[in-house]
C-alpha cells in the first residue's frame, strides 16, 4: 500500500519508531497550547533519529535545525501541526484516545510524525542548506502559527512546506496545487442588547428574540445577494443563545459565526456586512447590536514558485499519475496561511484512504488516517526541502 519509492527510503527500525510515536500521540491527545507531553515526545523521538539541535519555543512548539550538506545560506522549513481537538473519539481504534472528550480527529498526530520522518530522511539525506522541522502547536484555534512566527524562529526561512491528510484521496496520491487551497476563517459575535420584561407583557419590552431571528434570516444574504457568485464564501451562524424560561422576555440574546472566503476582497466585504446588517436590523426591533470580529487566519492561495517545487518533488516520489488535482475546494481554514503571508511555500493535501476505505471527513469522531500516510508525508515533505533548497543555493 505504500508505494515502493517511499517504502524503500525506510529502514524497519525507523518505520517501527514513527509508528509507535504516532499511536503513542494518538492514545493521549492534547488540546491547543497544552501540547506538553507531545512535545516531550517528539523532542525525544527526534533525538531517537539523530537531530539534536532543538529549540523549544513557546509554551509547546518545537523548532530543530537538520544541516545540510553544503554551506548554502538557504533556510527551508517544514510544518507539522500537533494539537488535538474536544471530541469524543469513536473509532474503536486499538491505541484510541485515553481522554475523554479529546481527540485527535484532524489527523495532527499523523502530521507530527511525519515531520519527525522527514527530519530523519534529512539527517540521512540532507538537503543543500539547513532545514527547520516545525512542531507547531494549537493549529485549530488558529493562533499556533503566529506563536512560532512572533518567537522569530523563522526569521530568515525562504520557503515553507506543510501537508494535511486527506481521505478523499488513497494513500500515495498527492495534491500539489497552484491557487486557493484553504479559506479565511474569521470568527463574529453579535450581542443583541434590548429590555427584559414578562413575557404576557411585550409592549413594555425591547425583545431581542425576534431581532436574533431577523439577524440570521438577514445574514443569509450576504452570501445569496452581496458576494460576487463567482466567487467562493461561506456565513455560518453556528451557536445561538437567548432567554431562560417560556414566560420571560430576556433582555439580550447572543450569536456566533465564522465567515469564509478565498480573496481578500470578498472577506472584507463579507465581515464590513455582517456588522452593518446586524446593526441595521436589530435597529430596526429597536434593540441595539453589538458587533465583535476575531480575524482568524487569511486564505492559503500557493503560488506558482514553490508549487513548481513541491510538483516536482510530488512527482518524482509517487509518479505524475499519482499528482491528482483538488477538485472541489474545501473552505476550511488553516492556520498555515500565517507563513505563508511571510515566506513563499506551499501546503499539500495527503491521500490518507485505505484502497476502498470509506471517505471520512476530518472533526468526526471516526476519522483517523490510514498509518501509512505517515511514510508519504515525511518523504514527500523531505523532498520538497531537498527541491526547494537546490533551487535557492543556485539562485544565490
Ligand atoms: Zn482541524
Ligand atoms: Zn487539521
Amino acid at each position: 500500500m505504500i508505494p515502493a519509492s517511499v517504502e524503500q527510503q525506510f529502514p524497519d527500525d525507523l518505520k517501527a519508531t514513527l509508528v509507535s510515536l504516532r499511536r503513542a500521540i494518538h492514545h493521549e491527545p492534547e488540546l491547543a497550547f497544552k501540547e506538553t507531553k507531545t512535545a516531550d515526545r517528539l523532542a525525544d523521538a527526534l533525538q531517537r533519529v539523530g537531530v539534536r539541535e532543538i529549540d523549544r519555543v513557546g509554551e509547546t512548539g518545537l523548532v530543530a535545525r537538520v544541516r545540510g550538506k553544503g554551506r548554502s545560506p538557504a533556510v527551508v522549513a517544514l510544518r507539522g501541526d500537533i494539537d488535538a481537538l474536544p471530541i469524543q473519539e469513536a473509532t474503536g481504534l486499538a491505541f484510541a484516545s485515553a481522554v475523554p472528550g479529546v481527540m485527535h480527529a484532524c489527523g495532527h498526530d499523523v502530521h507530527a510524525t511525519w515531520a519527525v520522518g522527514a527530519a530523519a530522511l534529512l539527517a540521512t539525506q540532507p538537503a543543500a542548506g539547513d532545514v527547520l522541522i516545525v512542531l507547531q502547536p494549537a493549529e485549530e484555534t488558529g493562533k499556533g502559527a503566529l506563536s512560532i512566527i512572533e518567537g522569530g524562529a523563522l526569521d530568515g526561512v525562504q520557503a515553507i512546506f506543510g501537508g494535511h491528510v486527506d481521505r478523499r484521496f488513497d494513500v500515495g496520491q498527492i495534491v500539489a496545487d497552484e491557487g486557493p487551497l484553504a479559506a479565511s476563517a474569521d470568527v463574529f459575535e453579535i450581542e443583541l442588547l434590548g429590555r427584559g420584561a414578562h413575557a404576557a407583557r411585550p409592549h413594555e419590552s425591547r425583545d431581542p428574540i425576534p431581532a436574533l431571528a431577523a439577524v440570521i434570516t438577514a445574514l443569509q444574504t450576504i452570501v445569496s445577494r452581496r458576494l460576487n457568485p463567482a466567487t467562493p464564501g461561506v456565513v455560518t451562524v453556528g451557536c445561538i443563545s437567548a432567554g431562560t424560561a417560556a414566560n420571560i422576555i430576556p433582555d439580550r440574546a447572543r450569536l456566533v459565526g465564522t465567515v469564509r472566503a478565498v480573496e481578500p476582497v470578498s472577506r472584507g466585504m463579507m465581515l464590513d456586512e455582517v456588522k452593518r446588517v446586524a446593526e441595521t436590523v436589530a435597529s430596526g426591533f429597536g434593540v441595539e447590536a453589538r458587533v465583535t470580529l476575531d480575524h482568524g487566519p487569511p486564505p492559503i492561495v500557493n503560488p506558482a514558485g514553490a508549487t513548481a517545487w513541491a510538483r516536482e518533488a510530488a512527482s518524482d516520489l509517487v509518479g505524475e499519475t499519482n499528482l491528482v488535482p483538488l477538485g472541489f475546494l474545501n473552505l476550511a481554514g488553516e492556520d498555515f496561511a500565517h507563513y505563508m503571508e511571510r515566506i513563499p511555500g506551499c501546503f499539500l493535501r495527503i491521500g490518507a484512504r485505505e484502497p476502498g476505505g470509506p471517505t471520512i471527513p476530518a472533526h468526526a469522531p471516526t476519522f483517523y488516517p490510514a498509518e501509512e500516510s505517515i511514510f508519504v508525508g515525511a518523504a514527500v515533505l523531505a523532498e520538497c526541502a531537498r527541491v526547494a533548497s537546490r533551487a535557492l543555493a543556485a539562485s544565490a
